[in-house]
């Protein structure tokens, strides 16, 4: 009985600092996130714990939003927007990099906004829905967070609200519609890709996506189609780790 006993504590044990291990592999030697780190257009992140949303100022003095963070409440984001002097009513739309609950936990504060989601996500903003990966898979559909009324957007596509444009990349692989949103040279990645302190890129964690060799497909085509306008990319902007300048970060796989 005790050979057993010690053996179930073996295996439980290994299994600990297997995910401990890979939880860590996850987030170390990421670039540190900047709070409130300025961004071309006015915009501006926002830290909400472990990941980052984005306030993107409009020219009729309300905002878009990229992603709305972890936190059910919103509470950064509604800071940061009193900082503005405005309030939840002022968020006209919300880009949605991916259906993951740290991205959308806070949509639901800003009841007037319209939700765009890369096509291939919009089972996971509805809550019918588990993402694929391993950890995702586990934790289920999200209900509790669903936005019904999201609008899907496809690659190729540019969203319009006045004084911006955001141009719309289906990058699948860290979930099956993970989007990047080219805005004003700040091309937001969401998870699809880290920068690392070394400034190269990380992509996403496997624990956390659908497919990982998908995803480092997908940021190989990414890389290769904006490469003929690289000079439109000022900056590369991911959700959980710092920026990085420029868009020869997607072809520097070393990190
Ligand atoms: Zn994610």
């Amino acid at each position: 009985m005790k050979r057993v006993l010690l053996a179930v504590a073996a295996a439980v044990g290994v299994v600990v600092i297997g995910f401990v291990g890979v939880m860590a592999s996850a987030f170390m030697g990421n670039k540190p996130m900047p709070d409130g780190e300025e961004l071309p257009g006015g915009a501006r992140r926002v830290n909400d714990g472990y990941t980052s949303a984005y306030v993107l100022p409009l020219s009729n003095g309300k905002v878009a939003l990229v992603d709305c963070g972890n936190d059910v409440e919103a509470t950064a984001l509604l800071a940061e927007l009193k900082r503005r002097n405005l309030d939840a009513s002022a968020v006209a739309a919300v880009f949605v990099t991916h259906g993951h609950p740290d991205h959308i936990g806070g949509c639901k504060k800003f009841p007037g906004a319209q939700v765009f989601v890369g096509e291939g996500d919009q089972h996971l903003v509805d809550g019918t829905a588990a993402a694929n990966g391993p950890l995702p898979h586990v934790m289920g559909p999200q209900p509790k967070l669903a936005l019904p009324d999201a609008h899907v957007v496809k690659e190729g596509q540019t969203i319009e609200l006045p004084g911006l444009s955001a141009r719309v990349f289906v990058i699948p692989g860290h979930t099956a519609g993970s989007a990047a949103y080219l805005v004003n040279g700040a091309l937001f990645m969401g998870d699809s890709m880290g920068v690392s302190t070394k400034d190269t890129l990380r992509p996403a964690p496997w624990l956390f996506s659908d497919d990982q060799s998908q995803n480092v497909a997908s940021l190989k085509r990414l890389g290769a189609l904006l490469k003929p306008e690289e000079g439109t990319v000022k900056v590369i902007v991911p959700a959980h780790t710092g920026s990085a300048t420029g868009l020869s970060v997607l072809s520097n796989f070393a990190g």
